[in-house]
């Protein structure tokens, strides 16, 4: 049915949580990382202003200009706000590793949301570059803000399923209350087949009650839409990104680098069934 054929194909993935600091950037170049090393072509999209997937791949775009380091690739900047066509081609730079390319930020994301707002058609300026990376790549993973403003739109908008870290403390539950509430807004508005790929459980910490009380509250709530891997708290996750890296080259024998490996398979073992499975229904309950 086109249903399923919709859920199967659950290909471009957007990482969302308004909340801040809760592993998106991590798990986008991570996750995107491991499922490139398990043979899958993947492609991450830069979309926050922070620019930290830019970074944390090891391409540093601000200052490229002023150092004479030219050309100065497009960014997903010039995506959004360009009046022509964008060819995806021109928008790609490689990364550490060979299955995974980048569609980079820089800086001047952060007055993209300013001008998007007097544009036409501003919560869907990324669809079309999309809509061509979904053709070329197995798995497309959009990095987004810590805000529900338009450039998160737009990634919800582009996207067929949302992947949703959350770390396990008080307040998450609150956080994915607002959460839902806007997919249900973008479900009802723009993109009616828009699924929950899943909830990735981050920073982990065995030893304290208040992590694993929260942790049981969410897989109350969520129930199978939650990740069984959870990504436990390890400071080499941590140090990857200053070294341009993700964790799985900086240090493949670290905690953070099996948990990565260990959710890509279980990504890719269930990526349709859990995109079908809370269709329409997990973002309304
Ligand atoms: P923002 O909302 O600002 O974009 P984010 O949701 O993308 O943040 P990250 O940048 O991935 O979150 O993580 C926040 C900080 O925590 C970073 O310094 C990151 O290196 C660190 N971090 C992420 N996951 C872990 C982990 N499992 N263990 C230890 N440190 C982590
Ligand atoms: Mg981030």
């Amino acid at each position: 049915t086109y249903a399923g054929n919709q859920a199967m194909q659950a290909r471009v993935l957007a990482v969302a949580n308004q909340k801040g600091g809760v592993g998106k950037t991590t798990t986008a170049i991570n996750l995107a990382a491991a499922l490139a090393l398990a043979d899958q072509s993947v492609l991450v999209v830069d979309l926050d202003p922070q620019a930290n997937l830019t970074s944390g791949l090891g391409q540093k775009l601000d200052g490229r200009i002023e150092a004479g380091d030219l050309p100065a690739p497009l960014t997903v900047y010039d995506a959004l706000t360009s009046d022509t066509q964008p060819v995806l081609e021109d928008y790609l730079l490689p990364t550490p590793i060979a299955g995974l390319s980048l569609v980079p930020a820089d800086n001047s994301l952060a007055g993209a949301e300013l001008v998007l707002v007097n544009l036409a058609r501003r919560e869907r300026r990324l669809r079309p570059l999309l809509e061509q990376a979904r053709h070329q790549f197995d798995y497309v993973l959009i990095d987004t803000p810590p805000s529900l403003g338009l450039l998160t739109v737009n990634a919800l908008i582009a996207a067929q399923a949302v992947l949703i870290p959350t770390t396990c403390e008080y307040y998450a539950l609150e956080g994915l209350a607002a959460l839902m509430a806007t997919l249900r807004r973008v479900q009802a508005t723009f993109n009616p087949h828009l699924a929950v790929a899943g909830v990735v459980l981050t920073m982990a910490d065995r030893r304290t009650n208040l992590g694993q009380q929260v942790a049981a509250d969410v897989r109350n709530v969520f129930g199978d839409v939650v990740f069984k891997t959870t990504i436990p708290r390890n400071i080499r996750l941590a140090e990857a990104p200053g070294h341009g890296l993700p964790v799985i080259l900086y240090d493949v024998r670290s905690k953070g680098a099996e948990a990565y490996q260990a959710l890509a398979m279980e990504f890719l073992s269930r990526t349709g069934r859990a995109a079908a499975a809370t269709e329409g229904t997990t973002i309304s309950g």
